[in-house]
């Protein structure tokens, strides 16, 4: 009999802990197999790509903005957007540019603010890592992560406030505030070993539309919430270790998530992927991740 283990440096993640919880055998068959299939996630393929393009652009953009934020924002906001500006995605690049430079989230006005930052804690023997695009720091004392969402359409709020991402990157962060724990920095630039000394009560999670720029969504938090979430989240991961050491993993009884996973004709869930305009908005957005160059940002691990 096959026995499976999970590596004891498997880093759990939103986008990890999101694919076990819409079908534990897509878990199995990435992250436990580490099976690369060749299929794509939707259909037009053209269209998904160009979506997938535009929010790496997006991101790379806004990120190079914030770095270079002392240099004069015209000229920088032009240097980077006439870079990036080719092929069929100009247009709507160029758009959503101009939402960012006209309506940016408030907050980054006066606060510190630290683009592209990983950082992880330990929870039930694994680490749990979370990605920002931003992490700012308002002069009241409040830690605002924000998540530029570059899908077509706002997913409604609730399924935002239930989705991983928002209980694993606050629960992250107010680990982050432990007054026991201190911050050992790699790559320089944050943490120093200083403890913060964040309370949940001083977090807030913001996602961010470039196509809808006045409709962010935002999430404040408390000890109430860092509670349950931490519940939430340490459950999740002993069903994942108990699905690894009994290798069960059942494919999931919903087939909606079939029709955009790579995975589909290997399961006999079909074989062309799902259309684009009916993804899932939160998928949507995840097509952006896989370009970035991760070795740029710095981690912080407490
Ligand atoms: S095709 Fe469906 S059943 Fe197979 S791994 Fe993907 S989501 Fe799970």
């Amino acid at each position: 009999m096959i026995t499976y283990t999970l590596s004891p440096d498997f880093q759990f993640s939103q986008s990890n802990l999101y694919d076990f919880e819409t079908c534990s055998y897509r878990f199995k068959l990435r992250y436990v197999d580490n099976l690369k299939w060749p299929a794509v996630e939707a259909e037009p393929i053209q269209e998904a790509e160009l979506l997938a393009k535009l929010g790496t652009d997006f991101h790379l953009l806004v990120q190079q903005h914030l770095h270079y934020q002392q240099l004069p924002q015209a000229d920088q906001a032009e240097m980077a957007l006439e870079a990036m500006l080719v092929g069929d995605e100009s247009h709507k690049l160029r758009e959503w540019w101009q939402n960012y430079l006209c309506h940016p989230p408030a907050i980054l006005q006066n606060a510190t603010i630290y683009p592209e930052l990983t950082f992880s804690t330990p929870l039930r023997g694994y680490r749990l890592t979370a990605r920002f695009d931003v992490l700012a720091i308002s002069p009241d004392g409040t830690f605002w992560i924000i998540d530029w969402k570059t899908s077509q359409r706002k997913p409604a709020r609730q399924r935002l406030e239930n989705h991983p991402q928002t209980l694993v990157y606050r629960y992250v962060l107010a680990m982050a505030g432990s007054p026991t724990l201190a911050l050992p920095l790699k790559g320089g630039g944050l943490g120093g070993g200083e403890k913060w000394g964040i309370s949940p009560d001083n977090i807030k999670m913001m996602y961010w539309y470039p196509a809808a720029p006045t409709e962010a969504e935002i999430f404040s938090y408390g000890p109430q919430l860092f509670e349950a979430h931490e519940r939430r989240l340490s459950n999740l991961i002993e069903q994942i270790k108990d699905a690894v050491q009994n290798n069960n993993f059942p494919l999931t009884e919903d087939s909606r998530p079939c029709q955009y996973c790579v995975y589909r004709s290997l399961c006999k869930r079909g074989i062309k992927a799902g259309p684009l305009v009916e993804m899932e908005t939160e998928a949507q957005a995840g097509l952006n991740i896989s370009a970035f160059d991760w070795e740029q940002i710095a981690e912080i691990q407490f």
